[in-house]
């Protein structure tokens, strides 16, 4: 049994799948509170689900690419069981993770992407360092960056465990807070091998829009 926050169709909005139709599953629960969380009605609001119930419902969509998402669906042990599932069904699985708790159950078919959490966040003592020595070619990390702190910790990060040589990395500012131009501009002038993106959903519809 899982505690299912909301389950919907969207387009994917910030990863190397971005811009893809994507059914989004978001478990209910997060064990950090970081400052500029845009998805706190899913800190304790949810019901109890099956796994066979949500892949169900997942099916109905008809959309190959689906992603688990929070909260931090780590939370839930189940949702490993989840992921499983979904990639024996032939889904290309997704996993959002805010990279504070372990990695190493997780499917190897699973695509992770793991939120390291900057300064900005309030929540960076919670980071999980060992997990980057887990990640594979075909997963992601994420970096909210929401001021020059936050990018030259970031940098400094990158450097130190070598993550251009692991997998992709993925750069976006706090919504609000840095403006696109000043990140941008940033990544330029040190010629970095990141990946910028914008939450493209944010942009596409209202930014404080539930489900989207
Ligand atoms: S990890 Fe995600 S869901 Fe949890 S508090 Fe941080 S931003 Fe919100």
């Amino acid at each position: 049994m899982l505690k299912i926050n909301e389950i919907y169709l969207s387009i994917q909005g910030e990863s190397s799948w971005a811009g893809l139709p994507c059914v989004f599953i978001r478990l209910t629960y997060c064990n950090l509170r970081c400052t500029y969380c845009d998805t706190e009605y899913a800190f304790y609001e949810g019901y109890d689900s099956q796994i066979d119930e949500i892949i169900e419902t997942v099916k109905k969509y008809r959309c190959p690419l689906v992603e688990v998402t929070g909260g931090e669906p780590l939370v839930q042990k189940e949702s490993l069981k989840l992921m499983e599932q979904l990639c024996d069904e032939g889904f290309e699985v997704l996993l959002e993770t805010g990279g504070s708790l372990p990695i190493d159950e997780v499917d190897e078919r699973v695509n992770i992407i793991l939120d390291m959490k900057c300064p900005t966040s309030g929540m960076i003592k919670k980071n999980l360092y060992q997990n980057l020595d887990l990640l594979k070619k075909t997963d992601e990390v994420k970096f909210v960056i929401g001021s020059r702190e936050d990018y030259d910790w970031a940098k400094n990060l990158i450097n130190e465990f070598n993550l251009t040589q692991k997998c992709s990395i993925l750069f976006s500012v706090v919504f609000g807070k840095l403006k696109p131009i000043e990140l941008t501009e940033w990544i330029i002038s040190d010629n970095l091998r990141v990946r910028f993106q914008l939450q493209m959903h944010k942009y596409i519809w209202d930014p404080a829009k539930k489900g989207v």
